[in-house]
């Protein structure tokens, strides 16, 4: 599962390393292992296979993380109907 890419730079996952504290919950929590840690904090070593099913901000103790459900998906189907050039689901 984690060689699968939805889509390549559409994720709207968002991580600061800075407010990392290295609990490791959003490496547990997420299914396509788009985290891992390094160094004693997270490093988002996938973000392309993300699907944006929202685990990790949730379970991000340190507010760390963002990403909006399923908006990469909608921007590509936006994009496709404007004529915008670029990946679409
Ligand atoms: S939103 Fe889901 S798939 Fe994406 S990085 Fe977080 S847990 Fe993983
Ligand atoms: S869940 Fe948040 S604080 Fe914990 S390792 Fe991941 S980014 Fe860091």
């Amino acid at each position: 599962m984690s060689e699968l890419t939805y889509l390549e730079d559409v994720v709207s996952l968002a991580y600061d390393r800075n407010r990392c504290i290295g609990c490791g919950m959003c490496v547990t929590v997420c299914p396509h292992q788009v985290f891992a840690l390094q160094r004693g904090r997270a490093d988002m070593v996938a973000r392309n296979h993300c699907m944006e099913c929202g685990a990790c901000m949730r379970n991000c103790p340190a507010g760390a993380i963002t990403v909006e459900a399923g908006e990469g998906c909608v921007r590509g189907v936006i994009n496709e109907l404007l004529g915008i050039e670029g990946p679409c689901c």
